[in-house]
């Protein structure tokens, strides 16, 4: 028998991977409902599976924010059976907090955290009748750790964690699996695709000269970051495709190790002014710790824009209970 596996944010990016890549198992191991908010654009995911076996793939709209939309969706699922469900829909907003609009943050908030609580609320009766299911979630380096200019997506990629952590404690006892897979960034088109509260020019004229400069500095490092570590989509699949098959997958799974060292500062540093000088360094100094280390990010030279990423363990040993403020 096929695993049953839905996936919701299937038009592009991981989604769009994830189910291009179970529904053309060779082994036709998986039945998989992609769905997508807007059908209009199945065509790249229709192109990418041709060739593909009819009984593999099904196309559905669902939008998550939309629980008449979810409850239609979950009617269409042959015998409401999920085995695996994949809560990947999410959107990203960019930009300093003053320029957050009231109605930009409520649709990151809309999307990835009551997005995914409505779309686990749909499958999990029956996961927990059946006494089976997973339940894996597009999470975030950033759902961990703060990232500056992207306050308003940790703050709900951060609500996600907690939601899937409280569950997980209750799961067990349903042999209900929850996964968080944390991704650092993948070439997708979430960089294009997420909101940036400059997009329309005047959204900064009214901000300080001093956050002005920062966010232009961490654009610059968004750049270098997406450049020089950004995973493709297909090693991050892969880490997808582990927590599907493993019989009892653990609760968060991480895509890359580049960002752990601060990561674990959170443990390591409790109070958290350790995380703050050592995130602080990693974006706004790069070019000056490189130089004094003497090492070079992978893919930095030839880069005309400034300085490419450096290792985050450079600032993490360095800012070791150092205690001046940031200039
Ligand atoms: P993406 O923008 O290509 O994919 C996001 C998908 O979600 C899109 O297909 C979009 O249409 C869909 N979506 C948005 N609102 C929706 C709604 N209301 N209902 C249904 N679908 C909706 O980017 P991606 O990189 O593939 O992102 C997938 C997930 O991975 C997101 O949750 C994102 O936060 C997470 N993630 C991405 C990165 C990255 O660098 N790309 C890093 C960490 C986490």
């Amino acid at each position: 028998e096929k695993t049953v596996v839905l996936i919701t944010g299937c038009s592009s990016g991981i989604g769009l991977g994830l189910a291009v890549r179970l529904a053309s198992d060779a082994s036709r191991r998986f039945k998989v409902y992609a769905t997508m908010r807007n059908l209009a654009k199945k065509e790249r995911l229709l192109e990418c599976v041709r060739g593909c076996h009819a009984s593999t793939l099904e196309i559905l709209q669902l939008d998550v924010t939309d629980p008449l939309s979810l409850a239609a969706a979950a009617q269409q699922v042959q015998e409401q059976r999920v085995d695996v469900l994949v809560c990947n829909a999410g959107v990203g907003l960019m930009g300093p907090l003053e320029t957050c609009s009231f109605q930009a943050m409520k649709t990151i908030f809309d999307v990835n955290v009551f997005g995914t609580i409505g779309t686990i609320q749909a499958f999990l009766p029956g996961m927990k009748r059946r006494k089976a299911g997973k339940i894996i979630i597009s999470s975030s380096v950033g759902a961990l750790q703060g990232i500056p200019f992207n306050a308003v997506y940790c703050a709900s990629k951060f609500a996600v964690e907690g939601l899937c952590e409280s569950l997980a404690v209750i799961l067990q006892q349903f042999n209900v699996h929850v996964t968080l897979i944390e991704c650092g960034p993948v070439n997708t088109s979430f960089l294009a695709n997420l909101q940036r509260t400059d997009a329309e020019g005047s959204a900064l004229q009214g901000l300080d000269p001093q956050t002005r400069a920062l966010y232009s500095q961490y654009l610059q490092h968004c750049q270098s970051l997406f450049r020089d570590v950004a995973q493709d989509t297909e090693e991050v699949l892969q880490v997808f495709l582990e927590a599907i098959c493993a019989p009892c997958p653990p609760l968060r799974s991480f895509t890359t190790q580049f960002f752990m060292p601060l990561t674990r500062l959170k443990l390591t540093s409790p109070d958290g002014s350790e995380y703050v000088r050592a995130m602080h360094k990693f974006v706004f100094s790069a070019g000056e710790a490189q130089a004094a280390a003497g090492e070079f990010a992978p893919c930095s030279s030839g880069s005309p824009e400034g300085a490419g990423v450096s290792q985050p363990h450079l600032f993490v040993s360095e800012t070791r209970g150092c205690c001046t403020r940031a200039a």
